[in-house]
């Protein structure tokens, strides 16, 4: 994991500091603990049948690799609506928020920090358009659990492909 270096606000160089329980990044020209914390992130899994739909990412990290249409919240984005508004970007399909279901959350490492998912899922009948990769998506298509697996190194990370399986089972499960 890459390490913070300067203070947000000065550029002074921090340093460490125990507090609540745990080293962290302290300015000592601010005075001022600096937090470090994960990052959320919202999706959804478009269920058809026994396939989701999966992204081919465009940029790094894990560029080239599978992985459900997701991105970073806006500040003031709810998580449902940050996740429909990706899934329209990078897949040009709608779906409509109330639609959506919480499948889980996917706790991912990237180089410089971690991120939360917000896993939603919907079923591809109630979501409209046509499927077009777009935005940091170079492809777009539908995969069963098992194709996943034979190709888990190209898929982000194994957790995908658990959640993958829980949103299959969620959506099924409405009929
Ligand atoms: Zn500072």
């Amino acid at each position: 994991m890459k390490e913070l270096a300067y203070c947000h606000k000065c550029g002074t160089e921090l340093e460490s500091r125990k507090h609540e329980e745990r080293e962290r990044y302290y300015c000592p020209e601010c005075s001022e603990i600096r937090y470090r914390n994960s990052v959320p992130v919202a999706g959804v899994f478009v269920v058809r049948g026994d396939e989701v739909l999966l992204i081919k990412r465009g940029n790094e990290p894990h560029k080239n690799e599978w992985s459900y249409p997701a991105g970073y919240l806006e500040f003031d984005e709810k998580p449902e609506e940050g996740a429909v508004r990706e899934l329209k970007e990078e897949t040009s399909l709608t779906a409509d928020q109330k639609e959506l279901e919480l499948v889980t959350t996917i706790h991912l490492e990237h180089p410089d920090k971690y991120v939360v998912g917000n896993a939603y899922t919907v079923s591809f009948d109630q979501t409209e358009g046509e499927i077009k990769a777009g935005s940091d998506a170079k492809d777009a298509e539908f995969l069963t659990v098992e194709e996943m697996r034979s190709k888990v190194s190209q898929i982000e990370s194994p957790k995908i492909i658990e959640a993958a399986e829980e949103a299959i089972r969620t959506v099924n499960r409405q009929g």
